[in-house]
This record gives C-alpha cells, structure tokens and sequence, in this order.
C-alpha cells in the first residue's frame, strides 16, 4: 500500500523505558525498579490532587466540559493573561503539533538547537518541513541569528530550559533574540521546566504576560508532567495572541483532555506548596549528582531542570552504561540516539538517588574503557 511520502523520512518517538519492560526482561521486582527516565516529579503526587481525582471517578462516563473553562480560568490568572490566551492541549505535545501544523507544509523550515527536545523535529518531518539545526549542543542565539539570516524560518523552537542537556539561556538574551526575528515567524518557548529554572536563578524566568504582549509572534508552552507530578494524566497549555490561539484552536480535537485531567489539573494549581516543596528538594537532591560527578571525574552540564546530563567523554560509553543501570532495575536516558556520549537522569527522591549512586559504582567499574 501506498502512503503519505513524507512518512518514509519519520522516525517514532522513543519514550522512556516503563517499569513494566524491566520486570519482563530482567526479571527485578516492579518495587525494586528505579524509574529516572521521564523527568517525572518522583514526589508523585500532592495527595488532594489524588483525592480529587478519586472523588470523581464516578463522573468518568460524562464528556468533559469541552470549553475548559475553569482551567483556562486559573491558567490566565497565574499567568495574567486572558482567558481567550489560553489552549488547552493533551500534554503540551500536543499544542506543539498543533504549532507545526498551523504554520509547516513541504516547503517550510523550522529551526533548533542541535540537540534539543526529539518531538519538535518528529512534527516537522510529519509535514515534510525541512529541518535547521544549529551547529553547537546546547542553545547558542548567535548561531540561531546566523541561520536564521541566512535561511529564514517559519518556526523557531527555543526549549528553555532545554531537554535533554538542561541548560538555559538568560529571559534578557532571549528577548534581545526575539526583537531580530520577523512577525511572519512562529516562535515556540517551550517551558516545560520553568518553574525549576526560575527558583534556580530568576534570570531565567520567562514573563508570559510581557512575552506575548511584546512579541506576538511568540507562543509560550506549559506542562502539567513534570513540576506539576500530572504526567499520566497528559495536560499541557500553550499561551499566545488571540489570533494565534484560535488558528489552534482549528485543529484541536474537541474534549482533547479527559474530566479527570481537568480536575486534577485546577486541583493542581491550588497545591502550589507542594510543587515548590518538590523544586526545594529537587536541587539539594542535584548537588549530589554534581557532587558524585567531580568525584569520578567526569563532567555534567548545569541543570535548570529536575534532571542532569552527565558526560563521560572517553572513559565510558554511555549506551553500555544504560543497558548496565537498565539491567539493575535502574531506568535512565542514554543520549547516543542524540550523538551525545552522555546519559540523563531524572533526578530521584534521596533514597531513590543512594541507590542509583550505588549501582552507578558498580556499572562504571564494569563498563570502564581500559
Ligand atoms: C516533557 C516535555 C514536554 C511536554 O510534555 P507533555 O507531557 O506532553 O506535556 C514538552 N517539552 C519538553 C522539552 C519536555 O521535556
């Protein structure tokens, strides 16, 4: 059978590895498996949020309110925007496909750092846009600015702060990037962890009220998965212009999240305690890594997020020492797919991180290069 040619060139997504796959191919208990893969909160999740969840299961043969109205409600306020600046997505995955649908075909092109968050350029092949990256890892405006002269773009994706390497570009540097960039191109903050970076430094905060009010060509994107511990329940929000919300809005599919996402969601934003207990714990727990790497020698790159990249250069390859952490109930991300000898972990709760520190002894023993 014949399909859509552009499909030939796309690949699927990889996601992190389920606890599930661990117990069925190695045989370790599902309690005895550390999941570090995802960039979960591993806090799970503020406990009324569950009780809320709970209390409406029964509601679950019921359509959800399809306007989302309380959501988008608490969402404005948060971030002091309109309601009508507000979308709802199923995950912000899905907004971001919503963002390249909305502005990408054949002859279009989207550009990114080198090594930044898979999905963006998943969407782009899905519409045979054509792809420009820049030539360094990490997020580099000048580069941006370079390729951007000289080739244009109709979409420019900047991941702050970025996955899989975590670091972050300073709000001031991006704002002086966005005042070269045309209104005719889509830009895409991706803010999946800004609620880690700005605790970290403040320099690092994105202020969605004066982004969108001074860049209209600008949309910004949050998530309830990470900070938020709401990833199984998939809810995402992208924040921009009314013009650009309701072209969006034109390919959202109605009821795009379930009742019970709504409700945690709202239940969520009124546990702002925990969310920032979690931040709190979240960087005393980084230090540790940080710590573990110096002691072995190896580098890791400065992380505004609830993971760390670490890399080992030549003295380990990083797919051995996946599949050795893999085979020990431990579940990290290897970054060779991304041509990266480093592996990223989520950071854990303090006892899951003893043990990872225990087993990571163990694995680099094993997998050092002569
Ligand atoms: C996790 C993540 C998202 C979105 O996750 P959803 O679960 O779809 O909301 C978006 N961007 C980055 C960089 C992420 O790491």
């Amino acid at each position: 059978m014949n399909f859509n040619k552009v499909l030939d060139n796309c690949n699927v997504y990889a996601a992190g590895k389920p606890i599930e796959l661990v117990v069925r191919e190695y045989g370790i208990k599902a309690d005895d498996v550390i999941k570090l893969a995802s960039n979960e909160n591993p806090y799970g999740t503020a406990p009324k949020v569950v009780k809320k969840v709970q209390d409406l299961a029964k509601n679950m043969f019921m359509y959800p309110d399809d306007s989302m109205y309380e959501l988008k409600e608490a969402l404005a306020s948060k971030f002091e925007v309109k309601s009508s600046n507000v979308l709802i997505g199923s995950g912000s995955d899905q907004i971001l496909n919503f963002c390249v649908k909305a502005k990408c075909n054949e002859n279009s092109k989207m550009l990114m750092s080198k090594t930044t968050f898979a999905l963006y350029e998943i969407y782009g092949k899905q519409v045979g846009c054509k792809i420009i990256k820049t030539k360094d890892d990490e997020h580099n405006l000048e580069q941006f600015l370079e390729l951007y002269k000289k080739e244009g773009a109709d979409i420019i994706f900047l991941c702050l702060p970025n996955n899989p390497l975590g670091e972050c570009l300073d709000a001031q540097d991006v704002y002086e990037f966005l005042k070269e960039i045309d209104s005719d191109t889509l830009v895409v903050v991706d803010g999946a962890y800004q609620e880690y970076a700005k605790y970290k430094d403040p320099k690092k905060e994105i202020k969605v009220n004066d982004l969108i009010s001074t860049f209209p060509n600008c949309i910004y994107l949050g998530t309830f998965s990470k900070a938020y511990s709401l990833g199984g329940m998939r809810t995402g929000y992208g924040i921009a212009g009314e013009d650009i919300i309701s072209i969006l809005h034109k390919l959202r599919p109605p009821f795009n999240i379930t009742n019970l996402s709504l409700a945690a969601s709202i239940e969520a934003l009124k546990n702002e305690d925990f969310v920032q207990e979690s931040i709190v714990k979240n960087f005393v727990e980084m230090n540790r890594y940080e710590e573990y790497a110096k002691t072995k020698g190896f580098s890791y790159i400065d992380s505004y997020t609830n993971f760390i990249t670490l890399k080992f250069e030549d003295m380990y390859e990083s797919s051995e020492v996946a599949l050795e952490l893999l085979k020990k109930g431990v579940i990290i991300r290897d970054l060779s797919p991304y041509k990266v000898n480093a592996i990223r972990i989520t950071i854990g709760t303090n006892e899951q991180n003893t043990r990872v520190f225990k087993v990571l002894d163990e694995v680099l023993e094993r997998c050092k290069k002569n």
